[in-house]
C-alpha cells in the first residue's frame, strides 16, 4: 500500500551520506520507487523527464535516516504510576502508541527497534500507512526472571505490566534453560526480529534493582543459540557490571544500558564486536519524584553517581555503540538529542551520527537496506537546517528537522510538484 511510485529530487544542501564522510556540499539526490537511485553533486544530476516533486534543503544537511535502537512505544515517558495503569483498559496501549510514533518520525527517526511492547498489529499498521511512524523492528516481549525486570505484578498480585503491551503483557516470566528455549521460540513466532533478556534488575521493577542478576548466564546462552539458528539478535538490559559481563558471555549481541560496564565489560565488548546502547537520554535525565515511585527514584539516583564516567571510558576504548534512547522511559520525539550526549560522552560527532545512522542499521540487521544514502538503499532521507557536524545539537530539536522521507514518501516537509523536465 504505501510504495512510492513517484520520482523525488531532494537538492540544495550538504550530504553526509552515514559512511564516514562529508560534509559533501552542494548535492543532490534523486529517489526513485522508494529507492536511492542517484547520489552526486548537483550540477551532474541526472537529465529527468518524467514529473516529479522537489523537496528543497534549503542550504541544510541531507543525511540518512536516523534509526533509534531501543524504544518503547507503549509506554508514555511521563513516569508510570501503577494506579494509574492498572485502571487503564485493554489494548489502551495501542491507541496511546499511535501520536508517539508520529512524534518519532517527525524528529527524524526514520526506523526503531522497540525492545518489548509492541506487536506485529502495529508492525504491519506502520508498513502499510495506516499509522505514520518508523519503520519498526519488535522484540515483542522481554524474557526475564520471575520477581524480576519485567514482572509487573506487584506483592499483592496486581500486573501493571498488563497494559504496557498492546497483546496483555510485556514480558514473559522466564525460569531455566528449558522455559528459555520455549520463551524465545515463542516469542519469535510471534514476530519478534531481536530477543530482549533481562540481565539485571532495573529502576522500574518492583522486586529487584539493577545490582541483582536477571536471568543467568546459562539461560542467556541458550536463548542466544536458539536466536541466531534464526538470525536473531539478542538485546540484554545490563546495569550493573556482573550482569554485563555475564550477558556478553553468554554472546548477546548487544548490552543495553550498561551503565555499571568495567574494564572486563569493556574487553568482553571489544573481543565480541558487541554494541553499546548507552540510553543516555533516560540515563541522564532526573529522577521525577512526582510522577516515580519513591524506590524508583533511590535507584536512578544511585545508578547516576558513576554511569557517565564508565560509559565515557567506555566509549574512548573503542567499543561499539548504536544510538538508543530508551524513549518511554524518557519522553517521545526527541531521540536526537542523543547525539550531543553521546558526543558529551566521548564520541565525535561524525561518530555519533554514525551510531544513529549506518552502526544502529547494521545493529537492527538491516545494513543493506538502510543507514547510508547509497545507491539501492530505502529512500530514508532527513534534512536537518544547519550543519550537524559543527553543532551536533541541531537535530535533537525537532524543529530543525525540516523535512522526513521514508521509504521514497514525504512524511515532513515540502515536496512541490515539477511538472517539467527537471533542468
Ligand atoms: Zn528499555
Amino acid at each position: 500500500m504505501a510504495s512510492a511510485d513517484r520520482t523525488l529530487v531532494v537538492r540544495n544542501g550538504s550530504v553526509v551520506e552515514g559512511t564516514g564522510t562529508g560534509p559533501r556540499p552542494d548535492r543532490a539526490l534523486v529517489l526513485r520507487d522508494g529507492r536511492i537511485d542517484w547520489v552526486g553533486p548537483a550540477a551532474e544530476i541526472p537529465e529527468i523527464s518524467a514529473p516529479h516533486r522537489v523537496v528543497d534543503a534549503d542550504g541544510g544537511t541531507i543525511l540518512p535516516g536516523f534509526v533509534d535502537a531501543h524504544v518503547h512505544m507503549t509506554m508514555s515517558g511521563e513516569g508510570m504510576n501503577p494506579a494509574d495503569l492498572i485502571n487503564q483498559p485493554p489494548h489502551y496501549g495501542y491507541f496511546t502508541a499511535i501520536p508517539r510514533l508520529k512524534a518519532t518520525l517527525d524528529a527524524g527517526v526514520t526506523s526503531v527497534r522497540d525492545l518489548a511492547g509492541l506487536d506485529q498489529a502495529v508492525v504491519r499498521a506502520v508498513d502499510e500507512g495506516i499509522v505514520p511512524g518508523p519503520r519498526i523492528t519488535t522484540a515483542y516481549r522481554a524474557l526475564g526472571p520471575t520477581g524480576g525486570h519485567g514482572d509487573f505484578r506487584t506483592c499483592c498480585g496486581f500486573d501493571y505490566g498488563t497494559v504496557l503491551g498492546p497483546d496483555g503483557a510485556v514480558s514473559v516470566n522466564t525460569d531455566g534453560p528449558a522455559e528459555a528455549l520455549r520463551a524465545t521460540r515463542e516469542v519469535m513466532r510471534k514476530g519478534a526480529k531481536v530477543i530482549k533478556v533481562m540481565a539485571s534488575g532495573g529502576v522500574w521493577s518492583p522486586q529487584d534493582t539493577p545490582w541483582h542478576d536477571g536471568l543467568n548466564t546459562e539461560e542467556m546462552a541458550v536463548i542466544v543459540r536458539e536466536a541466531a539458528s534464526h538470525d536473531v539478535p539478542v538485546a540484554a538490559h545490563a546495569q550493573s557490571a556482573r550482569s554485563i559481563r555475564n550477558a556478553l558471555t553468554a554472546g548477546v549481541t548487544s548490552v543495553e544500558h550498561g551503565y555499571e560496564i568495567d574494564e572486563r565489560g569493556v574487553e568482553l565488548m571489544l573481543d565480541r564486536g558487541a554494541y553499546l546502547v548507552p540510553t543516555l537520554s533516560t540515563a541522564t535525565t532526573p529522577p521525577d519524584p512526582a510522577t516515580s515511585a519513591d524506590y524508583a527514584v533511590a535507584k536512578k539516583l544511585k545508578l547516576q553517581e558513576h554511569l557517565s564516567e564508565n560509559i565515557t571510558a567506555a566509549i574512548r576504548a573503542g567499543v561499539r555503540v548504536a544510538l538508543g534512547t530508551d524513549s518511554g522511559i524518557c519522553r517521545h520525539g526527541r531521540n536526537l538529542r542523543e547525539l550531543a550526549l553521546l558526543v558529551e560522552h566521548g564520541m565525535t560527532p561524525m561518530g555519533a551520527l554514525l551510531a544513529g545512522t549506518r552502526d544502529a542499521a547494521a545493529l537492527l540487521g538491516l545494513a543493506d537496506e538502510i543507514g547510508t544514502l547509497e545507491p539501492g538503499k530505502r529512500a530514508d532521507v532527513v534534512v536537518c537546517a544547519g550543519d550537524p557536524l559543527t553543532d551536533i545539537t541541531l537535530p535533537g530539536d525537532p524543529d530543525n528537522i525540516t523535512a522526513v522521507i521514508k521509504d521514497g514518501r514525504v512524511h515532513k516537509g515540502t515536496a512541490a510538484p515539477r511538472a517539467d523536465t527537471f533542468r
